[in-house]
C-alpha cells in the first residue's frame, strides 16, 4: 500500500474548549513539570496528540460534533520540541523520553487515552 501523505491545515481549537483543556492541564501533561511563564523550555504548549499530517484532528473533531479536549493538551515547550511529529509510541522510545521517564504509564490520563484509540 503506497498512501501519499498529504499535508493538511491543522484547525486551532475554539477559544472555550482551549480554556477548558488549559483548567484540566495545569502541569506537562507529559513529563508533570509545572509551568513556568518565560521560561523556554518551560513554558506551556498547545499539544495535537495527532502526529498525522494528512488527518487535521480537531477540524473534524469539531464539524463532528466530538470533545476537542481529548485530542488536544497542555505541555512544556521542551517536550513539544522534543516529540514534534512522531507519534507518541515512538517518542516514548527516545532518549529524550527515556532520560524523563515520559511513557504509557507516566503521562496525564488524556494521552493514555488518545494512545488506546489511536494508537493500539
Ligand atoms: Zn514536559
Amino acid at each position: 500500500m503506497d498512501v501519499k501523505m498529504k499535508k493538511v491545515k491543522t484547525t486551532r481549537p475554539p477559544d472555550d474548549v482551549l480554556k477548558k483543556i488549559r483548567g484540566r492541564d495545569e502541569d506537562c501533561v507529559y513529563c508533570h513539570r509545572p509551568f513556568i511563564k518565560g521560561d523556554n523550555n518551560a513554558s506551556a504548549t498547545v499539544e495535537h496528540l495527532n502526529h498525522r499530517k494528512d488527518w487535521d484532528s480537531v477540524g473534524s473533531y469539531v464539524s463532528e460534533g466530538k470533545d476537542v479536549s481529548k485530542i488536544v493538551a497542555i505541555c512544556c515547550h521542551a517536550c513539544n520540541s522534543s516529540r514534534s511529529d512522531k507519534s507518541l509510541l515512538e517518542w516514548f522510545k527516545t532518549s529524550y523520553s527515556k532520560s524523563k521517564n515520559i511513557n504509557y504509564d507516566t503521562v496525564a490520563a488524556v494521552v493514555r487515552d488518545y494512545i488506546d484509540a489511536y494508537e493500539k
